[in-house]
C-alpha cells in the first residue's frame, strides 16, 4: 500500500511547527548571538549565502523522503566563537547551586513529557523508525534527567578521604567542571543520544556545544527548544550544523571534554584528535551484538524477546542483536517459531503504534544492509525470512532478515550491518556458544535466555561485552540508570549512566590539609631529636604495618 506522503508531511510539519517555530533561530553560528555578525535574517532569507560562505545542510525526512528544509552549516573559522560564548555562559552556570539545576532539569522533564507526541511524530519523520521506538528515545531522555537532575548533587559531592597520615592529614576530593563539553551525536537515537549524554555535563556544571548528524538534526534542536524552554540559561547548550569530518577537529581543539557516539572507525579519528589536544574523551561505538539461546530458554518468551532484541528501530540500534547462537537441542522448535514470528512483523511508514519496523534511515544505509545480504548469498547463505527490499512499504524499506550458514568470507559475518539482519548458529554447548560470542573485536552487548539464572550470570561474566542482558535483549542493561553502560573492545572507551556517566565531566581535585607538622622530619621536639635517618627508621616501622592498614 502506497504511503499518503503529503498526510504524513502535514503532520511532521505540524510537529515540528509546534516544537520549534523557527529552527533556524536555533542554529549557533557564530556564537555572537542570534544570527552572530551577520544578521539571523540575512541566514533565513538565504541572501547572504554567497557573501559569508555559509553552505545550507539539506535534511530529508526518513518517512516520506521529502525535504524538512535548510538550516546553516557553521564556517569552520566561526568554531572558536561559538565555543568563546559557551565558555562565558558555563562560567556563570559553574556558580550555580546543584538545587537550581535540578528544577530546571524537572521543568525540562515536564517540557518532555508534555512534548511527547510532537517529539514522537518529529523523530518518526526525521528517522523513518517506528512509534515505539521512537518512544523509548524519549523515555530515555526522561529517565537520565530524572537521574541526574537527582543524583547529580550527590553523586559530585565533596568526600571525604583518607589522607598522607591518619589522623594528621584532612583530605577532600572535589569535583569541578571541565568547562565546554563537546557532543557530537549519530542519527540513529537522534534525540537521546544527542541530548542525554549533555544532561549529566550540564548537571556537573558544564556547558554544551552539540553537533549532530546532518540526517536529524531537527530532532537536535527540539532538545534546545525544551531546555531554553524550561529556563535553562540560552547558549548553556548551542548547536552548530555541519560536516563531521571537517567540524570534529575544530570543535576538538577548543573543546574541554568530547563525547563522541557513533562508529568505531570514527571514534579512533576523535581519540587521536583528542589526544593531541591532550583532552579526556568518551566513545560510544559499533557493536556486533551476539545472543546466546540456551537449552533451557524459556518459549516462546526468549522467542518473541529475541525478535524485538534484533529488529528494534530495524536494526539500527548499537545495541541490537546481529548474531544469534541456538542450543542444537532446542534449534527445532526455536528457529521456525522465530523465523514465524520474523515474518508476521508489520513494517510500515507511518505516526501509528502497529508498525513494529519502519524504513531504514536512507540510502547509504539501505545500500550497506542490501550488500551484506547479497553478499552473504553470493557465498552461501540461506534466508529463512525476508532477504529483500519492501519497495511497496517505502523506497527505503528492507525487510526483517533471517539467515543461516554464515561463515567467516562473508561481510556480515564479523562487521556490523546496523540494519535488521540477523545471522543464526547452531551450537552444541554453553562452551561453543561463549567461544563464537567472543569472535569479533567488538564487545558491545549481549543477551542471554536461559531458565537458569545461577548458568546464565555465569555465562554472562565471561562475554566480552560491556553490557549483558538475561532474558531480555538490550533494554534491562541500557535501563539501568544506575550502572555503568558502554563498549568493551573496540565498541568504546568510557562509561554513560550512574556514577561513571557524570564523573567524566569533571576534574577531580585533593585538597589536603596537613594538622600540627608538616610531612617530613620534624627535627628536634623537645628532648626528642627526629632527623631525617630517624624519621625513616620511623617510616619503616610503618611501612612494615602498612600492607595490613592498605
Ligand atoms: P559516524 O561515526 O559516521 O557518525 C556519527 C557522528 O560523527 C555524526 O554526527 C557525524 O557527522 C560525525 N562524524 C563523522 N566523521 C567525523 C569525524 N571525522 N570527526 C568528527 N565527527 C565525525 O557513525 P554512523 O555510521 O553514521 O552511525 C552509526 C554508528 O554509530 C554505528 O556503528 C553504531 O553502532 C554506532 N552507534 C553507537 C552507539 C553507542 O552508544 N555505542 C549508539 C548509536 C550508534
Amino acid at each position: 500500500m502506497a504511503i499518503d506522503v503529503e498526510s504524513l508531511n502535514a503532520r511532521g510539519k505540524a510537529a515540528l511547527a509546534a516544537l520549534m517555530p523557527d529552527p533556524v533561530a536555533l542554529v549557533s553560528i557564530d556564537g555572537c548571538g542570534p544570527g552572530g555578525n551577520f544578521g539571523r535574517e540575512g541566514y533565513a532569507s538565504g541572501a547572504l549565502r554567497e557573501s559569508i560562505d555559509a553552505a545550507w545542510v539539506c535534511s530529508y525526512a526518513a518517512l516520506t523522503g521529502s525535504e524538512i528544509g535548510k538550516l546553516p552549516q557553521i564556517r569552520v573559522a566561526d568554531v572558536p566563537a561559538v565555543f568563546e560564548r559557551a565558555r562565558e555562559v558555563q562560567r556563570y552556570w559553574a556558580g550555580t547551586r546543584f538545587s537550581q539545576r535540578r528544577d530546571l532539569m524537572q521543568k525540562f522533564i515536564d517540557g518532555v513529557v508534555h512534548a511527547r507526541d510532537e517529539l514522537l511524530d518529529l523523530i518518526q519523520w526525521e528517522n523513518g523508525k517506528n512509534r515505539a521506538c521512537a518512544f523509548e528515545e524519549v523515555y530515555d531522555v526522561v529517565a537520565n534527567a530524572a537521574y541526574y537532575g537527582r543524583h547529580a548533587s550527590k553523586l559530585l559531592a565533596p568526600k571525604r578521604t583518607g589522607g598522607a597520615v591518619p589522623l594528621l592529614t584532612y583530605t577532600r576530593t572535589y569535583h569541578h567542571p571541565k568547562g565546554v563539553v563537546a557532543v557530537i551525536s549519530p542519527w540513529n537515537y537522534p534525540l537521546t543520544l544527542a541530548i542525554s549524554d549533555a544532561l549529566a555535563a550540564i548537571m556537573a556544571g558544564n556547558s554544551i556545544v552539540i553537533k549532530p548528524d546532518s540526517l536529524t538534526p531537527y530532532t537536535a534542536l527540539a532538545c534546545k527548544a525544551l531546555l531554553d524552554r524550561a529556563g535553562f540559561p540560552p547558549d548553556l547548550l548551542q548547536v552548530i550544523i555541519g560536516s563531521g569530518p571537517a567540524l570534529g577537529e575544530p570543535m576538538i581543539r577548543e573543546a574541554d571534554y568530547v563525547m563522541f557516539t557513533g562508529s568505531s572507525a570514527t571514534g579512533a579519528t576523535i581519540a587521536r584528535e583528542a589526544g593531541e589536544a591532550l583532552i579526556g574523551f568518551s566513545a560510544e561505538l559499533g557493536g556486533k551484538n551476539p545472543l546466546i539461546v540456551r537449552a533451557d530458554a524459556p518459549m516462546p518468551r526468549a522467542v518473541r524477546g529475541a525478535v524485538k532484541a534484533c529488529f528494534a528501530s530495524s536494526g539500527q540500534l548499537c545495541i541490537s542483536i546481529e548474531r544469534m547462537y541456538v542450543h542444537t537441542s532446542i534449534w527445532d522448535e526455536f528457529v521456525p517459531a522465530f523465523v514465524q514470528e520474523v515474518e508476521a512483523m508489520k513494517v510500515a511508514a507511518g505516526f501509528d503504534w502497529e508498525a513494529d519496523m519502519g524504513p531504514l534511515i536512507g540510502e547509504s544505509q539501505f545500500n550497506k544492509v542490501r550488500e551484506h545480504v547479497e553478499d552473504a548469498v553470493a557465498k552461501g547463505a540461506t534466508v529463512l525470512a525476508g532477504g529483500k527490499a519492501l519497495p511497496e512499504v517505502s523506497q527505503y524499506a528492507w525487510a526483517p532478515t533471517v539467515l543461516t550458514g554464515v561463515t567467516p568470507e562473508m561481510d556480515l559475518f564479523a562487521n556490523e550491518t546496523f540494519g535488521p539482519v540477523v545471522s543464526l548458529y547452531r551450537v552444541a554447548s554453553d562452551e561453543a556458544a561463549l567461544r563464537l560470542a567472543n569472535t569479533t573485536d567488538y564487545g558491545l552487548n549481549a543477551a542471554i535466555w536461559s531458565s537458569d539464572m545461577r548458568a546464565a550470570q555465569k555465562l554472562a561474566v565471561q562475554i566480552h561485552a560491556g553490557a549483558v542482558n538475561i532474558n531480555d535483549g538490550y533494554a534491562a542493561a541500557w535501563g539501568s540508570m544506575k550502572a555503568p553502560s558502554g563498549g568493551m573492545g573496540i565498541s568504546g572507551i568510557g562509561r554513560r549512566h550512574g556514577l561513571d556517566g557524570i564523573v567524566k565531566y569533571t576534574d577531580a581535585q585533593a585538597v589536603a590539609t596537613q594538622r600540627l607538622m608538616h610531612i617530613g622530619a620534624p627535627g628536634r621536639i623537645g628532648p626528642l631529636e627526629l632527623g631525617e635517618k630517624k624519621w625513616a627508621e620511623l617510616l619503616s616501622v610503618y611501612m612494615k604495618l602498612k600492607k595490613w592498614i592498605g
